[in-house]
């Protein structure tokens, strides 16, 4: 069967699904083989809870004329992705980065939504897998698509690019992150070109945040819709007015009270607005809308509890986003600040090095306490009266069960995933 014939199947469905739990009435299944399971074997179990077909590629688990075997499912989902775009002619807006890619998606989103019926990746869902499902949600009646794109090594963003064949795009910074696949950081600033370089050679629009030194050498010869803060030479002016804690900014005379915390955030929001505005919604619509918006996740989250006001980023950390939070944190005017911070992990052979400069970044302030946990941090150890190392998030948890804070404390919570460093709200 050609992929033609595939995505005329897949018109009749309601929806696709890769996951049988998930799976919907009517809607296409895909049985993709992951690491540990083979979805070929879900095939009938799959029709039994209402998929109308089943794309598979194990011919031992064909059915009826139900299930269509191809080759390779995952080829075959990721061609159908790329035959849907063209087939749906809408324009369609990607982006990577380093960070605050899924923050600055939502933004985009709600600002976007004022005006289009515009559908975006839910979630994170921004691999090889997830960016053929995300533009296979689209259909007929979306307008305009928002696509989150992730890479831990080079040559992905240029493969999802043509994919999604984005008519749009943004970088929203070239930071220190997966540096292990990505071989440093120069091959992150490498693997994250690879969407400028598809916008150069197709032709497109790429958002440039003025304000980026990278983004602006990166970007020669683009066509493109440049924003930043002070910048008189921008497409968009905008200008941040305060973070403290949630980020103020102004444009065109708009002030937009955002419910985001940290500066690194209000490239985020800028972003957001410069695109808004290149699709000309309404000023006002672009205010509401990022007013509105509240972060959920762990992500930038500002948080009570008894006495304590606690900023929570627990949903990942890397060097260059553990070094903003930090700036950012101290900055604030509260008294009692509190760091709780976690390892930072997928750094490779630079992990040592990455953990000994946040140490170091750490050790000649006295605005806070530091909590540091993990086996990294705890390699970097040395003696400070303001830093505390624990080597397991289960050896600090018993210290907390011991010690309390000072009451009125502004506590930051930060780490990487795998440190599930939310668990601390359990013990204070
Ligand atoms: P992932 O790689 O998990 O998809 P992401 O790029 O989608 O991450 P977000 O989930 O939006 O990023 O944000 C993750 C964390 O990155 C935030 O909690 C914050 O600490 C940091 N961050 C967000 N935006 C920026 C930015 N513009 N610059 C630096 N750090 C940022
Ligand atoms: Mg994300």
């Amino acid at each position: 069967m050609n992929i033609k014939e595939v995505h005329d199947l897949f018109l009749k469905c309601k929806s696709l699904s890769i996951d049988t739990r998930k799976i919907e009435k009517d809607s296409m299944f895909f049985a993709i083989k992951g690491e540990n399971f083979d979805a070929n074997t879900f095939a009938q179990q799959a029709l039994e809870r209402g998929a109308l077909f089943v794309v598979l590629d194990n011919a031992s688990y064909v059915i009826d004329e139900r299930t269509i075997l191809v080759e390779n499912s995952l080829e075959t989902l990721q061609e159908l992705a790329k035959f849907h775009r063209q087939y749906l002619k809408i324009p369609i807006v990607a982006l990577t980065g380093s960070n605050g890619k899924t923050t600055t998606k939502e933004l985009i989103n709600v600002v976007l939504s004022q005006k289009f019926n515009a559908k975006a990746t839910v979630g994170n869902l921004n691999n090889h897998i997830g960016v053929p499902l995300t533009l296979l949600s689209f259909t007929n009646e979306t307008e305009i698509g928002i696509v989150e794109m992730g890479a831990n090594h080079k040559k992905e963003i240029e493969f999802l690019c043509e994919i999604a064949q984005p008519d749009y795009g943004y970088i929203t910074n070239f930071g220190k992150a997966h540096l292990e696949g990505f071989g440093g950081v120069e091959g992150v600033i490498e693997g994250k070109s690879e969407m400028y370089k598809y916008l150069l050679e197709n032709g497109k629009v790429a958002f440039i945040n003025l304000d980026d030194p990278i983004q602006i050498e990166k970007s020669k010869k683009i066509k493109s819709f440049t924003f930043g803060l002070h910048n008189n030479f921008a497409d968009l002016n905008v200008q941040t007015i305060e973070a403290n804690p949630f980020v103020v900014i102004n444009y065109n005379g708009f002030f937009v009270k955002s419910n985001l915390i940290g500066l690194y955030n209000a490239n985020n929001i800028n972003a957001a607005v410069a695109i808004g505005s290149h699709f000309k919604v309404e000023n006002t619509d672009i205010k509401s809308a990022i007013e509105n918006y509240v972060p959920t996740n762990n992500r930038s989250q500002l948080l009570k509890k008894g006495s304590f006001e606690i900023i929570l980023d627990a949903y990942n950390a890397n060097p260059s986003s553990m070094a903003v939070a930090i700036t950012n944190f101290l900055q604030l005017d509260n008294q009692n600040k509190v760091m709780i911070l976690g390892d930072m992990f997928e750094l490779g052979n630079e992990s040592q090095q990455e953990h000994k400069i946040i140490v170091d970044s750490l050790k000649n302030q006295d605005k806070s306490v530091c909590y540091l946990i993990g086996k990294s941090f705890y390699e970097n150890r040395i003696s400070n009266e303001n830093l505390y190392f624990f080597e397991t998030f289960e050896d600090f948890s018993d210290f907390l069960i011991n010690n309390k804070f000072t009451s009125q404390s502004t506590i930051l919570i930060k780490g990487s995933r795998g440190m599930a460093l939310e668990r601390t709200l359990d013990f204070i």
